[in-house]
């Protein structure tokens, strides 16, 4: 339960990276893949920070093409379908439908342009057809959604994803490669060594024990704490990030069979309701934010302004505050330009400081492979000779046939096993056998396998999921769990669900405290 420091002391590591949101997480994973010896210290739970907050798509982002930013959309497209391939039980196909009304600002052609060139972009790398659809077709579809004014509709696919689980199995399949990775670990300043970072101070925020760890390049993935940490680093360093907040709620059922993108009335930007575990996901805001990450918060006028649009297009459901399940207010890690936030390129950017600390700004979840990648090509690059870096350089440009790229995470690959017999033989429900393979995808058997000794932790959480209290074992001592909160809502993301009785939580703490006084 808790962190052995010792393993992060009297060793120099190749490569220690700072923050273990996604992209931490992929860079901390590709690295160890690749043979160099890594180290990850992320100083809340591994995707506390924006990486749990997303709207959790894997996506090109169709908006993004009235910024003409073709380029950010195909490569986005692309990693869409690798992720889609390569963690089937995390990432999944969803269809969404754009309704068009009178007013709205972009009209039904241009919409049509959108998806046309959305789907061509993808090229083979396209999850699903768009298609345009009658009124008829879509009152079928969707009947709760707002008649008057219609002036037609567009549907067409993208992939919905738990952002949590798959920075999670990033971190899992980097330890699995030798990397040695923690969460609740602070980095508080840098060691120099002749004027370049050679190290830092960290300290446990669990038990406030500090210690040092050396490294030969270390790598920033703070997001939205990446102007606070170069600070540290450097105090007359200038802010190169800039964030933007966003915001979304869970509200009470699910409201719709399909997602649907909506243009907003208030301020012509586009935004979501998604069907997500059983009830709806309505999000999100771009606004301008300079305070403390730390303290990033829904607001009332944040609430009202989706309710409000929501309500507008969904007029026959009666939209009430008792009824939000929750809302969760997560920062845009931009790069440092003026404009309107939704007009910020979600572009990344890998720069290095003077002082040798590379820190990688920017980019979107979706693109979080490449980013990891272009990121421990550089560090490579930097350790190499000129001849393996010429050569890597030509295959960097030799063709490809990348509709095969694999990336596989820690429950990646094939299930074949007869689920009802399972059950059967587990004396469970198959729902909670499914459930467990949605969470988890091959390595449901490592968790059911905590069951053969101690039968007892076959017994659900709660009444308001079929999960059973193994998981709870398995989130403690497998998947790093160190406090109640980092299960409920990041291991198994109970706070998106309407429960009424909160036992689940109270079971949560127990084996929490548990596993702290053992
Ligand atoms: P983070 O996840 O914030 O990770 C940074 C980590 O660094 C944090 O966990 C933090 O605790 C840690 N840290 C900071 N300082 C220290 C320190 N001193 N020591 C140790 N650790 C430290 N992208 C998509 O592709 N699809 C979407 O649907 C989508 N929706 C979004 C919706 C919203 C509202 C927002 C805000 C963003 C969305 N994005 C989406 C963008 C995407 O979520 C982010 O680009 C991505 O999560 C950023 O990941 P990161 O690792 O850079 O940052």
């Amino acid at each position: 339960m808790h962190c052995d420091i010792s393993q992060f002391q009297n060793t120099t590591f190749d490569l220690l990276i700072v923050g273990g949101g996604i992209n931490g997480a992929a860079i901390a994973n590709l690295a160890a893949q690749r043979g160099l010896k890594v180290t990850l210290l992320e100083k809340g739970d591994f995707a506390s920070g924006t990486s749990s907050k997303s709207t959790k798509l894997l996506h090109g982002g169709i908006r993004y093409l009235e910024n003409f930013e073709f380029d950010l959309v195909h490569e986005s497209l692309h990693e869409r379908f690798i992720q889609f391939k390569s963690v089937p039980h995390l990432a999944k196909p969803i269809r969404f439908i754009i309704p068009v009304y009178h007013g709205d600002k972009r009209p039904l052609w241009m919409m049509k342009l959108a998806v046309f060139l959305y789907d061509s972009l993808a090229g083979c790398y396209r999850i699903g057809k768009h298609q345009s659809l009658s009124r008829e077709e879509l009152r079928k579809l969707e009947p709760h959604l707002l008649n008057d004014g219609l002036m037609g509709a567009i549907s067409y696919y993208d992939v919905q994803m738990d952002d949590a689980r798959i920075c999670l199995e990033n971190i899992l399949t980097a330890q699995q490669h030798g990397a040695r990775v923690a969460n609740y670990i602070k980095v508080m300043s840098f060691i120099h060594t002749d004027g370049k970072i050679t190290g830092a101070k960290a300290v446990d925020v669990l038990t406030e024990k500090s210690f040092d760890v050396r490294a030969k390049r270390i790598v920033c993935t703070a997001g939205p704490w990446t102007n606070a940490l170069l600070r540290v680093a450097s105090p007359n360093t200038k802010k190169i990030v800039r964030t933007t907040k966003g915001i979304h709620i869970v509200y009470k059922g699910q409201l719709t069979s399909n997602a649907l993108l909506i243009t907003s009335r208030k301020d012509n930007r586009i935004f979501f309701i998604i069907p997500w575990l059983g009830n709806s996901l309505i999000g999100t805001t771009d606004t301008n934010y300079i305070g403390n990450p730390d303290q990033v918060k829904v607001n009332q006028e944040d609430i009202d302004y989706l309710l409000k649009e929501a309500s507008r297009v969904l007029p026959s459901v009666d939209f009430s505050p008792e009824n939000i399940i929750t809302t969760f207010a997560g920062l845009r890690p931009l790069i440092r330009k003026g404009g309107a936030p939704s007009k910020v390129s979600r572009k990344h950017f890998i720069m290095e400081t003077p002082s040798g600390l590379i820190v990688v700004i920017g980019g979107k979840y979706t693109t979080y492979r490449k980013i990891a990648e272009e990121c421990v090509n550089r560090v490579i690059a930097n350790s190499e000779g000129v001849k393996q870096s010429l050569k890597r350089l030509l295959r960097r440009f030799a063709p490809r046939n990348d509709v095969n790229v694999q990336y596989s995470l820690y429950g990646s690959g094939p299930i074949n096993d007869d689920l009802n017999q399972i059950a059967r033989d587990q004396g469970l429900t198959l729902d909670t056998i499914e459930i467990l393979i949605k969470t988890y995808g091959t390595r449901f058997k490592a968790v059911l396998a905590l069951t053969k000794n101690q039968p007892s932790l076959k017994e659900p959480i709660c009444t308001c999921t079929p999960f059973i209290k193994a998981q709870i074992v398995y989130a403690i001592e497998t998947e790093m769990a160190r406090t109640a909160e980092d299960i409920i809502q990041r291991r198994l993301s109970l706070i998106y669900r309407d429960c009424r009785t909160k036992d689940c939580e109270r079971v949560i703490a127990d084996f929490i405290n548990k596993s702290i006084s053992t």
